[in-house]
């Protein structure tokens, strides 16, 4: 039976941020990235039944940028780009994938405490009424010692999966783009709100240190996010058929 999913978030106005989203994941759907309106979660549920639908979360969104990097780039136009090339190259693997934000926005959340946790609660929905699914969050990173580089893992520690995963996209981090990479993979702690509740497989992949002016100008080439976005795709793809086999 195909995966039927309905989110539907109202509209919050709060800390001067506007956002609006509706979702509505469907099976049935024959477009990658179907995108019915501006604010729409963007899916694509054509994939193979057997395999975990793929949550692909951009971080940040709206009037939250995330980290800005050196140049004025911002980390929420990187992350999406990013989400995007990644749901592409899987969804041509068989995978059905969703998108938590298709566009430039905040979600939002009745009841939230502000538009932020309005946010992180109604993208923390959305993996927890998945079913079956990996989520992986995307994000760029940012630090006061602009020497400090290199993509960092987090895992879920709500789910031993999490940690599983978050292992098979470090060991093809070192394979494939940074062999010197030593940074720990670490169980998300309570400031990282969506991987540290969730019960769902989770890993939040920072790719990089836009404080770091050798790495803000890779993650700002189209061309180095598309290898970032191969690198999370072969890692996903070499998971889910190691853990199938058991
Ligand atoms: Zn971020």
């Amino acid at each position: 039976m195909k995966t039927f999913f309905r989110v539907f978030f109202g509209v919050l106005f709060s800390c001067a941020i506007l956002a609006a989203a509706v979702f509505g994941i469907a099976g049935g759907a024959e477009l990658l990235f179907d995108i019915v309106s501006s604010n729409e979660a963007s899916v694509n549920n054509a994939g193979d039944e057997k395999k975990p639908v793929i949550l692909l979360d951009p971080g940040h969104g709206g009037m939250d940028g995330g980290a800005v990097g050196i140049g004025g780039i911002t980390e929420k136009d990187l992350n999406l780009d990013l989400a995007k090339k990644l749901g592409e190259k899987l969804t041509a693997e068989g995978f059905s994938v969703v998108l938590t934000r298709s566009t430039d926005t905040l979600l939002t959340y009745d009841g939230a405490s502000s538009a932020k946790n309005a946010d992180l609660r109604a993208r923390l929905k959305i993996a927890e009424e998945s079913g079956d699914c990996l989520f992986i969050s995307v994000h760029m990173n940012k630090f006061s010692d602009s020497s400090v580089k290199g993509i960092t893992l987090y895992h879920s520690p709500n789910n031993p999966e999490g940690l599983k995963l978050a292992e098979a996209i470090m060991a093809k981090v070192k394979e494939t783009l940074q062999p010197e990479n030593k940074r720990p993979i670490k169980a998300a702690d309570s400031s990282l709100y969506i991987l540290h509740r969730t019960t769902k497989p989770a890993v939040l992949v920072e790719c990089g240190f836009l404080s770091n002016a050798y790495e803000a100008a890779l993650l700002a080439d189209d061309g180095y996010r598309d290898r970032l976005a191969d690198l999370l795709k072969d890692a996903i793809v070499g998971y889910t058929d190691t853990s199938s086999e058991k």
